[in-house]
């Protein structure tokens, strides 16, 4: 996608009483001027296994690994560390600044289309669900939002409403133990309809993944609905 097709995407675009910032360099009049888009687009991680980190440009999920996650498939846009990247979705989640969406969805565009992954016109997209409490407190799903900009530009089938949270899950923050981190989501999605994923192949997309562990319970929900496969794709790292 390119800068100007971003900018066109006024769907999320609203006006604000505040001024601008870029958050690149900080250039007054936008949230993200051309050259640091530019730059952020062009700066690509080298995807590897999201369970050994084993580099093989693709995120292919290698062979000995498929039995420690559902995903057959794990590609991420930039590093957590990315300041710019970082704030913008800070600034989207938690400051409702929803005009940053069309760039984080561009950025997971961009790894589909710089490592040239095969997709399908079959594959639905799917965003990680809030809770609905929490969907209510915000007003919004970011990672719905940005992954429905992401599927209209490949013209994919966007289903945002069938995978769901089925328990509240505790704040994680409050679990320093990874492995309780692990348990505490698991069994925290179920699917509504499950014929609607039964055979497909499936695009789940986040804002940012730390643990693994959201997209693995997704995921493990997902496969057991009866998707075929289940890939995940996020714009940060942690
Ligand atoms: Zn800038
Ligand atoms: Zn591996």
């Amino acid at each position: 996608m390119n800068f100007s097709a971003v900018k066109n995407l006024k769907t999320f675009a609203f006006d604000i009483l505040f001024p601008k910032f870029c958050f690149g360099c900080g250039v007054e009049g936008v949230f993200l001027c051309e050259n640091c888009f530019a730059e952020l687009s062009r700066a690509v991680e080298v995807q590897k296994c999201p369970v050994c980190s084993l580099r093989n440009f693709s995120g292919v999920v290698c062979v000995s690994c498929r039995e420690y996650t559902a995903l057959s498939r794990f590609l991420f846009a930039h590093d957590y560390k990315n300041k710019p990247v970082r704030d913008m979705v800070h600034a989207f989640k938690y400051g409702s600044v929803i005009e940053v969406a069309p760039f984080l969805a561009s950025f997971l565009v961009r790894v589909i289309e710089e490592y040239a992954i095969p997709y399908r016109k079959t594959v639905t997209v799917v965003p990680i669900p809030l809770h609905a409490a929490k969907r209510r407190r915000r007003g919004f799903n970011q990672s719905e939002i940005i992954a429905e900009i992401f599927s209209r530009h490949f013209g994919l089938k966007f289903l945002p409403d069938n995978l769901y949270r089925a328990k509240n899950t505790e704040s994680q923050t409050g679990f320093d133990d990874f492995k309780k981190r692990r348990m505490n989501v698991s069994d925290a999605f179920a699917v509504l309809h499950p014929d609607e994923f039964a055979g497909r192949k499936i695009i789940l997309i986040d804002d940012v993944s730390t643990s693994r562990s959201t997209l693995d319970s997704a995921a493990r929900a997902l496969k057991v609905a009866g998707a075929q496969s289940v890939w995940g794709v996020v714009v940060a790292k942690g």
